[in-house]
């Protein structure tokens, strides 16, 4: 399963609606400082509800509403390749923000989208995101927190945490 295409509606820096195509195995964006490029994968970060694990370019939900157009709301969806839809809408008010998610346009919980990607081999603890600079935070950290993002990777360290658990109890 992969990312066919995203929908950016009033997201950062983009103002306008904007669809952005994805290929299967690899897709480039490339573009002059400051065009935008990270602002599309914190786009992805927030529709999948994975910005709470690694670090979307954001102090508050709210700074991801462009700040040009003077609407309220920011909106991205993204489609799989197997059809699924998954929407994630921010909308500010004066007593704070909502946050709305749908699954194929259907309003639904933040755990079923959760759900639909852990179905799917993301996790919202995995490492999904390779962020600017963490290469060269993995080459100076110790063995032991290199090994910690390997066990990660390899799906050990669930197992680990299980294991810890049992013990415990
Ligand atoms: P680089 O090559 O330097 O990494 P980039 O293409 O990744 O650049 P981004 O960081 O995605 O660029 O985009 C930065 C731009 O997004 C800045 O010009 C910033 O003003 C703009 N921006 C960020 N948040 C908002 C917002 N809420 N409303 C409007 N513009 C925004
Ligand atoms: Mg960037």
């Amino acid at each position: 399963m992969y990312i066919t295409e995203l929908e950016v509606d009033n997201f950062k820096s983009f103002g306008k609606k904007t669809k952005i195509p994805f290929f299967e195995g690899f897709t480039v964006i490339s573009g002059p400082n400051g065009s935008g490029k990270s602002n599309i994968i914190d786009s992805v970060l927030f529709c999948l509800t994975l910005s709470g694990a690694r670090g979307l370019r954001a102090e508050k939900l709210t700074d991801l509403i462009n700040l040009n157009t003077g609407k309220n709301t920011a909106e991205v969806s993204i489609t799989f390749s197997e059809g699924t839809k998954i929407r994630r809408k921010i909308k500010r008010t004066p007593h704070g923000y909502y946050s709305y998610n749908y699954l194929n346009d259907r309003a639904c919980k933040v755990g079923d989208i959760v759900e639909f990607l852990s179905r799917n081999g993301i996790k919202p603890e995995g490492y999904n995101v390779v962020m600017q600079g963490d290469i060269t935070r993995i080459t100076e950290m110790s063995d032991t927190e290199r090994r910690k993002i390997i066990d990660e990777i390899a799906g050990v360290a669930e197992f680990d945490k299980k294991r810890d658990q049992a013990l415990s109890e």
